[in-house]
């Protein structure tokens, strides 16, 4: 039983899980519960569906948005979109039977590319996450990069000190509020006053209106900007983009923009493989490594 383990996948809407194997297969039936709107209520719901799995596996790995400390256990950052008090939750006392190990959800994404996708064979990579925001997961020589307190990989570095646009985290200029789907509605905003919203912004793109097409050229500039950053500081054999902007990223563009800019290496860049459900899957696979090397340090 030790070979499967549970991949649970918190969103600010919904909670996916499934069961795992190590090859990062999923093997049960994905199932959807509704992401309940208290801290409290969250934690009885996860507490119900581990349950419902603890004949099957004494594993499980649960991937959520904000920063995750060292021991995996607990949220560090409160994230907007998750309630509050929901740092609070000690997910490792969830159930006695089955051992849980939590990690966010970027960098759950992150460990499905590196051991599944188009990481997988790598030892160097930067996978991010765009959607509303920007998650970021980082592997460094085949670990996953969790720095002091285990926040690192946050995209939240600054794109210049003008003070144009606040970010979710409360400071300003940050690579999320350029490279966010958010980032798109304050381009286009920037280019012509008009404040509408990203998906009316991808539909004018689909229909080929010009602002449409140079909000979403600035916005890949930005990306890659960002990116060559990213790649002068981690060195890596690849950037990839996951999350339900990544669609509108252009890869080439990108991957040319880092490999004319960068001072380390060449890189590429690509789109991830890993699939919609990378958070689950890579939630499970970390809880297996984490499993893996506790048993090691007890011998
Ligand atoms: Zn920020």
């Amino acid at each position: 039983m030790t070979d499967i383990a549970l991949g649970i996948d918190i969103g600010g809407t919904k909670i996916f899980h499934a069961l795992v194997n190590k090859n990062g297969e999923i093997v049960s039936e994905i199932k959807k519960d509704f992401t309940p709107k208290t801290a409290i209520e969250i934690e009885k719901k996860l507490k119900e569906i581990i349950a419902d799995y603890e004949n099957q596996t004494q594993l499980a790995g649960i991937a959520s948005a904000g920063a995750c400390d060292l021991e995996n256990k607990k949220i560090l950052s409160s994230t907007a979109n998750m309630p509050e008090n929901y740092r609070n939750i000690n997910f490792k006392a969830l159930n006695d039977k089955v051992e849980v190990v939590l990690e966010n959800d970027a960098n759950c994404s992150a460990w499905a590319e590196f051991k599944t996708g188009t990481g997988k064979g790598l030892k160097n990579i930067v996978v991010l996450t765009l959607g509303t925001g920007v998650g970021g997961g980082i592997i460094v020589n085949g670990s996953l990069l969790k720095g002091k307190s285990g926040a690192a990989g946050e995209m939240h570095f600054k794109m210049h000190t003008e003070e144009k646009r606040k970010c979710t985290c409360g400071a300003y200029d940050c690579f999320e509020v350029y490279a966010s789907g958010y980032g798109l509605k304050l381009t286009y905003k920037d280019i012509t006053g008009e404040d509408i919203s990203t998906y009316e912004i991808i539909e004018k793109y689909n229909n080929n209106e010009e602002n449409a097409k140079k909000a979403l050229k600035r916005w890949n500039e930005y990306i890659a900007m960002g990116a060559v950053g990213l790649n002068d500081i981690f060195d890596t054999e690849l950037i990839a983009f996951t999350g339900s902007m990544a669609e509108f990223a252009d890869i080439k563009f990108i991957e040319e923009y880092i490999n004319k800019y960068t001072v380390t290496t060449k890189t590429k860049a690509a789109k991830c493989t890993a699939g919609n459900f990378a958070g689950l899957i890579g939630a499970a696979l970390i809880a297996f490594e984490k499993k893996a090397q506790a048993n090691f340090s007890q011998k």
